[in-house]
């Protein structure tokens, strides 16, 4: 069906259970993928599996901490036994950490901010680089912040796992140059969330664009047409 463009798509979701995440994977659900949804929330993985259903479409859930970095492993292998591929990654879960200036950072805040924003997303290309091999048209997208370029004071924790971030993607897509994979990031801008409402609590939520309006963007960057590679797009309302 042409209004189903990813139907047969094996698609995996981090942070599925609320925000960005859960937006785009409702729109890759109605776009026709199987949604693989990661987060540690089982209540929200489980409503986002009740709205897919309620519209047709199908859910595997997997409720995991990111920092459970032998769990990630063990999820590919479990995707591999099952489907043998994997089509589209969106590496969306992420932490702020808390807003202060570098010298007042705790050590365990910092330390979260590397293994959720950094870590992880290197240990999912870990375990899943054959995986998205094995499809036709493999796509990944990581979601990153302009964090990462802005340098604002009392951001560091954040902006630093988020530049790292970027380099790693971009290494990794240097790397998959000849293959059918491509691996990009997004700059979602400020958007009405719960990270965002954290960030900024006197900003008026309404002012914002809602995770649904960015979820088409993603939807067209993890599409088997989408060509490029190794690129920052940022999301303008
Ligand atoms: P939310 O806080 O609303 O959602 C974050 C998601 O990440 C949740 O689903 C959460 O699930 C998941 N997550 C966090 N920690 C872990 C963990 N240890 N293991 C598994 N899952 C985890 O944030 P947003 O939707 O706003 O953010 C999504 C992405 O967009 C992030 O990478 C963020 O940096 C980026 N971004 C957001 C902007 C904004 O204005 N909102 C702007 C720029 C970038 P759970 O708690 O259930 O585990």
């Amino acid at each position: 069906m042409s209004d189903q463009p990813l139907v047969g798509r094996i698609a995996l979701v981090t942070g599925a259970s609320r925000g960005i995440g859960r937006a785009a994977a409702l729109a890759l659900a109605d776009a026709g993928a199987h949604i693989i949804a990661v987060a540690r929330t089982v209540g929200g993985l489980e409503e986002l599996d009740d709205a897919i259903q309620a519209k047709g479409g199908t859910t595997t859930l997997v409720p995991l901490d990111l920092k459970d970095f032998a769990g990630i492993d063990r999820m590919g292998a479990a995707i591999f036994e099952r489907w043998g591929k994997l089509d589209i990654v969106l590496a969306n879960a992420g932490i702020l950490g808390v807003l202060t200036p570098l010298t007042h950072l705790a050590p365990k805040v910092w330390d979260e901010l590397i293994a959720v924003n950094l870590t992880a997303n290197w240990r999912l290309i870990r375990s899943l680089d054959q995986l998205l091999r094995l499809s036709d048209a493999g796509r990944a997208l990581f979601v990153s912040s302009a964090a990462a370029v802005n340098n604002r004071p009392f951001w560091g924790g954040y902006a630093i796992t988020k530049a790292a971030l970027d380099a790693m993607v971009k290494t990794y897509a240097a790397e998959l140059t000849g293959t059918t994979v491509k691996v990009n990031l997004l700059y979602p801008g400020p958007t009405r969330t719960a990270m965002r409402a954290k960030a900024m609590p006197g900003e008026d939520p309404m002012t914002l664009p809602a995770p649904e309006d960015l979820a088409p963007l993603i939807v067209e960057m993890l599409s088997p047409d989408y060509d490029a590679n190794g690129e920052v797009v940022r999301f303008t309302r």
